[in-house]
Parts: structure tokens; C-alpha cells; sequence
């Protein structure tokens, strides 16, 4: 018996003329939406369409990125180029780092909260009020003893409370969950600060992680370069993938060193690869984003897009303030914080708000034009509230 050789079966003409207008409003609505939205840290000012006959093959990158499997449909080799390229931006011990594109920071932190754990299973995790909803879930995923610090009105730790909350539980190693940016504020905990405390209570015994899902992919490009990476005491770091680089499809970069992730690598036989990640299969076409985004700009050219979102952030701060509307950011965010509005506003830029606060976050394609729709709105509110 011959088998015929297979057709594609899903080709867009397949579909009725019903789903072919349904599927082009969707594009009109998505395109629309997408220039509208100021309070997500959604970079857009990619074009990766060089990629797209990517999209006719099923990349899957399963297991450890720098183990060859036993299925050849992958993009290893551009997912270890694009995890080097950020690994020495995160300033990464040179023989001592090894990393994975994940599904996002979620993933990411969850990784790193795993790897504390392994190193320390009686530890106790420290992370501040402020931090990403996600990181309860991720310890009661990992069933992990952990205590909320209290946050300074910016966002950022209050040092003072960790180090009298690490004082009263000095029998347990600390691991401590460091925000590099905060989702409302985009507040970053000082690893450095962080690091004098412990030495001082003399706790050698520790484990520190960076959330950086948030600042990470622009934070080494900032000056003063805020204290968060390997070189400044971090054992894990998690990026997202979507924000600042931009990606078509949520991702993320999530780096250790080697040495945390040797303890829970494990050899299984089915895929002829080490089982060092989170899930089994992994996405093969986010690497393929993440090194098209390197090759494209480089580092000149990621260290520019932080510098326009730095500008524009600065340029917000101050039509707000022209405009009779109190906003403030933290020093060089890109995070412009203002009291809470409408929910019809907040529909409208599609604005975060929590806890009697708003904010813009701004992004490199977005433009002064935008900036000053958002203010207007905002002040022509407040003029109405008065
Ligand atoms: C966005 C974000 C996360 C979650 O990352 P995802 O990529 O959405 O999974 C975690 N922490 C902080 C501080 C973030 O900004």
C-alpha cells in the first residue's frame, strides 16, 4: 500500500466566508487595540516578518537548550546564542551559567524559585508586598515557607523590615525574591542593600533571585546601572521576553548559575535529553524572536530604545505635571505613576490600576502624540471631577 504524501488541510481558503470576515475583523479590532495601549510594558516597534515561513514548521525546542535531542526540528542553536548574548549583558560568571527561553517571567521566576528550594529546602522566602501576583501562586506551587516585607511608599523593600523579619528567623537560609522594576511603580530592590544586610546579620547561607521581568531587558543600559544581576549577587534571573525586547507571543529568558541547576538536572532516555526545564516541550519559535531581536539591534540598538522610552517617560512626566496631574516615576523608570481613573479611561489606554493608582508605561513605538492624547484625557477628567 502507498500512503499518500500529505497535504496541508488547513489553509485559510478552507474556511467559510463567515470565519474568513470573522477572522479580518479580528485583525481590525487587534490592530486598533494595539495602538491604544499605554499601561502594559508591551514593546511593539518589532517587524519579525523574516520569520514568518517559520510558521509552516513545529519547532520544538524539548528539554535542555544545549543538549541535542533525538527529534532535529529545533532552534537550539539560536536559543543558546540569544541566552549568551544575555547572559553577558547579566554580567554571568563565564564557565558557571546556563539558562532557557521560557513562556514569560512567571515561568521564569517559578524556575528560580525551584531552584532555591532544591538548594535550600528549609529555606524561608522573602519577598516584599509589591511583588507580581504570581509569586504566591509560584510558592504555594513549591510549597515553600515565605514572608511578605512591607514595601516603601515608592514600591521598593522596606530594608529595614527585612532585616529585622531575617533577624527573628536566622535558623532558616533566606531566599530572597528581589524586584528588579515592580509591576504598578516599576520600584527596584537593591541587591546591593540587600546583600549588606545578610553580611551584616553574618547569613552566608543564601539564595537570591531577580525578578526582572519587568526592567531586564533595559536595566543594564541604564545609569547608574541599578545593582540586580549575577555580578551583584543574584543566583537566578528571570526576563520577560514580550515587554521590552518584544515578542509576537509571550516569552521570556530565565539564567542561573550552573551549578544551582546541576542539582536538579535528571537524564531521560525518551527524548535523549536532560528534563532541566519546566515543562517538556518547549516553544521553538520565541528563541527564533528572541535572536532576531539581538542580531537586528544589538546592544547599541537595545541601549537606544531605552533611551526613547527613557525620554518619553520623562516627556509624560512633565505634560502631567503641566496639565495639574500629580504623576511621578521612580528614577530612571519608565513608569509614569498617577492617582486612579475612570474605568472608562482605563478601558480606553487600557491603563493598570491598583490600589488607587494608574500608570503609563512607555514603550518605544510609542510617540509624544500618544503621550498627549492620554494627558489631555486625564486632565480634562480631573477638570470635571472638580
Ligand atoms: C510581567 C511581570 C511578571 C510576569 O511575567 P510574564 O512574562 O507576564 O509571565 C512578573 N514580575 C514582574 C515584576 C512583571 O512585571
Amino acid at each position: 500500500m502507498v500512503v499518500p504524501r500529505l497535504t496541508p488541510t488547513l489553509p485559510s481558503s478552507r474556511l467559510s466566508a463567515a470565519d474568513q470576515e470573522r477572522l479580518r475583523k479580528f485583525y481590525e479590532r487587534i490592530r486598533a487595540d494595539s495602538s491604544t495601549m499605554a499601561g502594559y510594558p508591551s514593546a511593539m516597534d518589532y517587524d519579525y516578518g523574516e520569520l514568518k515561513d517559520l510558521l509552516d514548521y513545529s519547532l520544538n525546542n524539548v528539554g535542555d537548550p544545549f543538549v541535542a535531542g533525538t527529534s532535529k526540528i529545533d532552534s537550539r542553536e539560536f536559543e543558546c546564542e540569544a541566552l549568551e548574548f544575555w547572559a553577558g549583558l547579566m554580567r554571568a560568571p563565564d564557565d558557571d551559567w546556563w539558562g532557557y527561553v521560557t513562556n514569560g517571567g512567571t515561568e521564569g521566576n517559578l524556575y528560580g524559585l525551584y531552584l532555591a528550594r532544591e538548594r535550600y529546602p528549609k529555606g524561608i522566602v522573602y519577598f516584599s508586598q509589591d511583588t507580581h501576583y504570581s509569586v504566591t501562586k509560584n510558592l504555594h506551587f513549591l510549597n515553600m515557607r515565605n514572608i511578605m516585607i512591607r514595601s516603601q511608599p515608592n514600591g521598593e523593600l522596606d530594608y529595614d523590615d527585612l532585616r529585622e523579619t531575617l533577624k527573628v528567623n536566622r535558623d532558616a537560609p533566606p531566599i530572597i525574591f528581589a524586584n528588579i522594576g515592580t509591576t504598578m511603580t516599576e520600584a527596584r530592590d537593591d541587591l546591593g542593600t540587600i546583600n549588606e544586610i545578610l553580611d551584616e546579620l553574618a547569613i552566608s547561607n543564601r539564595y537570591i533571585h531577580s525578578d526582572a521581568a519587568m526592567c531586564g531587558g533595559f536595566a543594564p543600559f541604564l545609569e547608574p546601572r541599578p545593582r540586580f544581576d549575577f555580578a551583584d549577587g543574584a543566583d537566578s534571573i528571570a526576563i520577560s521576553g514580550h515587554k521590552f525586547i518584544g515578542s509576537p507571543m509571550p516569552c521570556g529568558i530565565v539564567l542561573a548559575r550552573k551549578s544551582h541547576v546541576n542539582r536538579i538536572a535528571s537524564a531521560i532516555a525518551y527524548i535523549g535529553n536532560l528534563d532541566t526545564t519546566v515543562t517538556g516541550s518547549r516553544n521553538g519559535h520565541t528563541p527564533m524572536f528572541m535572536w532576531y531581536a539581538i542580531r537586528a539591534l544589538g546592544e547599541a540598538g537595545l541601549r537606544e530604545r531605552a533611551r526613547r522610552c527613557l525620554e518619553l517617560a520623562a516627556y509624560a512626566e512633565q505634560a502631567f505635571h503641566e496639565a495639574g496631574v500629580e504623576a511621578w516615576r521612580n528614577p530612571d523608570a519608565i513608569t509614569v505613576v498617577f492617582p486612579a481613573v475612570s474605568k472608562g479611561l482605563q478601558r480606553k489606554w487600557q491603563l493598570a490600576t491598583a490600589r488607587h493608582i494608574s500608570h503609563v508605561i512607555l514603550m518605544p513605538h510609542h510617540t509624544s502624540d500618544m503621550i498627549d492624547a492620554i494627558v489631555a484625557d486625564i486632565a480634562c477628567e480631573l477638570q470635571g471631577a472638580d
